[in-house]
């Protein structure tokens, strides 16, 4: 290890051009490093590919000491050692799943002063024996990377991060920084609390990609749909498709491939030598496209992502932004496009209010599905609404999201409303979708006929509009909560606080046109 370079005394610019090779600091790194510099604590947010890492990797050069790094993500850590030991930084990981000869090694050089940052797992660091070994050597920092971890608002709760707090008593005179690329106010404010720095400089960068272009849509024609998307970057960089189960990620990736293109699938149920060959590829940056579980993504840093698509609403506007940031992390144009549904997001609501989470762990995730909920069917801005979700105000609409490019109109359905709430509750509020809509349009089904709905006075009511339009304003109708899921099997029911008011016509419903249908019927025309 001698052989690596010292850079302790030197400037945190010298470190910058002659360890990393930037010719300067990019935003408010520059700040960020002075602050702890200067022994002072610091949150820094700033969205995946900000450039988190230099913030604290060139002070912890440039301080006496080893820098620790706490990381929730083993393969993180992993690619960031790899990355700085090939610059000649002194750099080592320290996590369970390393070989036990390994982290002897590790720890010997710890011990000798032979290591300018550790990488370290929250579990391994909370051991008596790590905390032990520690308090033995010098510090130069203490970074926390993915800080949001800490809050039981945020998306990714790991309670062992709540230990962390503790470190300020255990090693009083070491600085410390956060990092995360969540920045909704409140996590913010957990994240200070939490970690017990009250007293923190916070730089917060702006979360605008102008290179994102958002698109949502309802979905229809799932497949036509996903290749319309695909289609737009053909050939180029990688695309990735969130699937909402390991089974659909095969079906994806082989249907894909069927179409012509390099396509695979990418779930935590792979075996470790099927998931290695996969990032291979992947990292090697042919064109491909995986589909993936949202056990894909974490660590991925692979610059030409030109699209992301999701088959499934996320719950949460943080997880949706944190997975569409993937793509063009280069800087280049690149497009997402979430496919959602009313099935999608009555179930999302059903198993929340199913789930055995605590009541104020299960409120704040209430809160976050509902703000998603809205995104999907705002009619404004879609990057004006995601950004507002994280505290963040943009003062023009971005001009470029699905919303702007193509504003939807909004129409009277009060009428429309009424008919679909009659028909769920006379049908006995237990039916899907399709079956709600065959007794709209007075269709003979199978289960109209076994249940007799043909003799309701609703049978037949909503004849004039299509399928799809019905589909349309039962959407928006679960959207706004006037409608729920029952049951796990996908029966509907009136949620009575929203569906009464519009039944005795007290509110007027007013519902977004959906562009999307008639763009839609083009595709559907393509040979
Ligand atoms: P984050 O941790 O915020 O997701 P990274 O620290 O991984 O982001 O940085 C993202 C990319 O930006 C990396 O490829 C990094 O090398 C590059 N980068 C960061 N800071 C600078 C800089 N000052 N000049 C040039 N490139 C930078
Ligand atoms: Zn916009």
């Amino acid at each position: 290890m001698d052989s690596f370079p010292r850079y302790i005394g030197e400037t945190p610019e010298t470190v910058l051009h002659r360890v990393f090779g930037f010719a300067s600091f990019r935003g408010l790194q520059e700040e960020a490093v002075r602050t702890v510099m200067n022994d002072e604590d610091a949150l820094v947010l700033m969205p995946t590919g900000g450039g988190k890492s230099l913030c604290y990797q060139v002070p912890a050069l440039c301080r006496e000491g080893v820098g620790l790094i706490i990381s929730p993500l083993i393969a993180l850590m992993e690619d960031q050692v790899a990355g700085l030991r090939q610059l000649g930084v002194r750099a080592a990981a320290l996590h369970s799943e390393m070989e036990y000869q390994d982290q002897l090694t590790v720890q010997e050089d710890l011990t000798c002063d032979q290591l300018d940052l550790l990488y370290i797992s929250p579990e391994r660091l909370l051991t008596p024996y790590s905390l032990n070994l520690l308090k033995r050597c010098r510090l130069s920092l203490i970074a926390i990377d993915e800080a949001h971890c800490v809050s039981a608002w945020g998306h990714d709760f790991r309670p062992e991060y709540r230990e962390l707090a503790h470190l300020k008593q255990r090693f009083p005179h070491v600085p410390r920084i956060a990092l995360t690329a969540t920045a909704d106010p409140r996590t913010r404010r957990d994240i200070l609390t939490a970690l017990d720095m009250p007293d923190a400089h916070i730089f917060m960068g702006s979360f605008h990609r102008e290179n994102l272009f958002l698109q949502a849509q309802p979905k229809i024609a799932e497949m036509q749909q996903v290749l319309t998307a695909l289609s737009r970057h053909m050939g180029q960089g990688a695309a990735i498709i969130y699937c909402g189960s390991r089974k659909k990620t095969e079906l994806m990736a082989r249907q894909l491939r069927e179409k012509g293109y390099t396509a695979f699938a990418f779930h935590a149920g792979m075996s470790p030598a099927d998931k290695r060959a996969v990032l291979l590829r992947f990292r090697s940056g042919e064109p491909m496209v995986i589909a993936a579980t949202i056990a894909f993504g974490m660590g991925i840093d692979r610059p030409d992502v030109r699209t992301v698509i999701h088959l499934e609403m996320p719950t949460s506007p943080e997880g949706y932004y944190q997975q569409i940031g993937r793509a063009g992390r280069d800087g280049e144009a690149s497009h997402t496009l979430l496919l959602y549904s009313g099935e999608g997001v009555a179930r999302a609501r059903y198993w929340l209010d199913e789930s055995q989470a605590p009541e104020s762990e299960k409120k704040a995730m209430q809160g976050r599905l509902e703000s998603m909920i809205s995104l999907t069917e705002t009619t404004g801005c879609r990057t004006q609404a995601v950004l507002a979700c994280f505290g963040e105000s943009l003062n023009e609409p971005c001009g470029h999201c699905d919303n702007c490019l193509n504003p939807p109109s909004t129409f009277d359905a009060t009428e429309a409303a009424q008919k679909v709430l009659s028909t769920i509750y006379r049908t006995g509020e237990r039916f899907g979708i399709v079956q709600l809509i065959a007794v709209l349009k007075g269709k003979m089904t199978e289960a109209v006929e076994r249940h007799a709905l043909q003799h309701l006075s609703v049978f037949g009511i909503g004849k004039d509009k299509s399928d799809i339009w019905w589909r349309m304003v039962i959407r928006q109708l679960i959207a706004r909560g006037a409608i729920g899921m029952v049951g796990e099997h996908g029966g509907f029911g009136l949620r009575r606080d929203a569906a009464r008011p519009i039944l005795r016509g007290d509110v007027a419903v007013q519902l977004r046109e959906d562009n999307s249908l008639h763009a839609l019927k083009n595709v559907t025309s393509r040979p």
